[in-house]
């Protein structure tokens, strides 16, 4: 799949524009148009669902953007949330250290080992095989221009965050973007946490933080949900809402943006049973996005090794889904141990331990965290769901949302506007949203236009009034992904397109 056609079909039915557009945009901030608003809240309305209305385990938190900054102190982020960063004095460009790579060819020394090597050095963003494939054409030319030197097969391959590059050999490295030597700083600590002043003052007193993640509010709130929420162990605290980090390279449309929306829960329970809890989790969380619709075979659950664990984690899980820009995080799944309570704990000195009833016993609770993006989410509808297909050997866009998260769920036309059918169409509009369903009235253009519209902005059933609903009182109702379509009384419309938006029900031709 082409992300650049996914871009422009979300820029022009309405999904997704570039903040502040009119102005030059804002790089790493996106606004969500009228039909990205619903496909997004249909996102987070579902995870809402399925982790806390629906379960009697799990309550609902919705903390400030801005806290104490303590918390972050004791979270750790003001330390350490940082990420290396190296800057390139010749065009100011600025990138992750840990995504640059350089490679470095030796030439010549093979011929003649006593003279002193020169290199070759080609760099980039990504891992060695990216670095080669984006230098494949400068490379060739270096072969030709060096064929009196042995080319030698190996080469060396050096990461930028790796601080023991010697200063000689660092010169050598091309900046990432425009290539030239010699012109990129050393790694340094970036703090990805934005920053601002409360109240009228703006010195050290008043410096305080946009939230870089939506958890921390959850344990700073551990205390009083226990007090009283009347909640038992195990029990988890969900919150949704925006976050903010200031990324040194935002990048692949929304799924790294510097402003952008959670779906956190902290699951609390005894320390033997975490274990099992994390396994609980991890598939749970995993079925969730097969559930709406995205294919387990583009989905992965990648284990951390020992290496990738932070010190206080046992174990954790990212769900990773194939972008058409790669394998990349959707979600992390992480045993926490009592680490955060502990650190609460220590640097409000609040006691944040909990009482076992059952086994009248007082400890901190463990903590299992499923920590989801929901602009992440929803972008990866949005690339499963975009397919190019033929209708009756026309070409045609579609997004193959599952209904549960198409931002409009029925639309309804008149075959035309005359004999009552605009009318009988408005009315069955005016039903379905007196349901709470999201239907669309369209009376413009050809039907089969009508219906492109639709299967482009993903809407899975349309509905149309024509010259037999006025003999006997049946509209047709369109699949979207069959486009077949099938006959039903008006007064049993809203009915069936309510069943099959809730899954009862399956689309079935007469
Ligand atoms: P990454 O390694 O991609 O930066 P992370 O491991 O730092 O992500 P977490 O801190 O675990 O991410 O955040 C939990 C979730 O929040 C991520 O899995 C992702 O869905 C979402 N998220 C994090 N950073 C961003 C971002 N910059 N833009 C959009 N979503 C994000």
């Amino acid at each position: 799949m082409d992300m650049d056609k996914l871009v422009s079909l979300c820029k022009r039915r309405g999904f997704i524009f570039p903040s502040s557009e009119i102005y030059g945009g804002i790089n790493g901030f996106w606004d969500y148009g009228p039909l990205g608003v619903e496909l997004k809240r249909n996102v987070k309305e579902a995870w809402w669902h399925d982790h806390v209305t629906s379960r009697d385990d799990m309550v609902g938190l919705d903390c400030s953007i801005i806290m104490n900054p303590k918390v972050w102190e004791a979270s750790g982020h003001l330390g350490g949330f940082s990420d290396p960063m190296i800057d390139c004095r010749a065009c100011k460009g600025r990138f992750r250290a840990d995504q640059a790579t350089a490679v470095v060819f030796a030439l010549g020394s093979a011929e003649d080992p006593a003279s002193k090597p020169r290199f070759f050095v080609v760099g980039g963003i990504g891992d060695r095989d990216d670095v080669l494939k984006a230098n494949e054409k400068g490379i060739e030319k270096a072969k030709k221009a060096n064929k009196t030197a042995a080319w030698p097969e190996t080469s060396e391959t050096i990461r930028l965050d790796d601080a023991t590059i010697a200063d000689d050999r660092y010169a050598l490295i091309p900046c990432p973007a425009c290539g030239q030597a010699g012109t990129i700083t050393r790694p340094r600590s970036f703090n990805l946490m934005f920053k601002t002043y409360v109240g009228a003052l703006e010195d050290d007193s008043s410096v305080a933080y946009l939230r870089p993640e939506t958890a921390q509010g959850i344990f700073a709130n551990f205390k009083n949900v226990v007090d009283t929420g009347r909640v038992k162990l195990p029990f988890g605290i969900a919150q949704t809402g925006k976050s903010f980090r200031n990324e040194i390279n935002p990048r692949n449309f929304t799924f790294r943006s510097r402003e952008f929306e959670q779906m956190e829960i902290e699951f609390f329970c005894r320390p033997d049973e975490a274990q099992e809890w994390y396994q609980y989790w991890r598939d749970y969380r995993f079925k969730w996005y097969t559930g709406l619709g995205l294919r387990s075979d583009r989905l992965r659950l990648r284990d951390h090794d020992s290496a990738e664990l932070a010190f206080y984690s046992t174990a954790t899980a990212d769900i990773e889904y194939a972008f058409p820009f790669g394998v990349s995080e959707l979600e992390g799944i992480a045993h926490r141990g009592d680490y955060d309570l502990s650190r609460h704990q220590q640097f409000s000195g609040k006691d944040l331990s909990y009482f076992d009833e059952e086994r009248k016993e007082r400890f901190i609770p463990h903590v299992i965290e499923p920590s989801a993006g929901a602009d992440r989410a929803a972008l990866a509808f949005l690339c499963e769901a975009f397919v190019e297909d033929e209708i009756g050997g026309e070409p045609r866009t579609v997004l193959k949302f599952h209904p549960r998260l198409a931002p409009v769920k029925a639309a309804v036309f008149p075959l035309v506007k005359r004999d009552g059918m605009p009318e009988i169409a408005q009315k069955i509009v005016a039903d379905l949203k007196r349901k709470k369903i999201n239907a669309f009235y369209d009376e413009k253009g050809a039907i089969g236009r009508r219906y492109r519209r639709q299967d482009e902005a993903g809407t899975p059933f349309c509905v149309t009034v024509d010259g037999q609903t006025l003999v006997d009182q049946t509209v047709t109702i369109r699949d979207r992904d069959s486009s077949k379509q099938r006959r039903v009384a008006v007064d049993s419309i809203v009915a069936a397109v309510d069943d099959l938006v809730d899954g009862v029900e399956t689309f079935t031709t007469d």
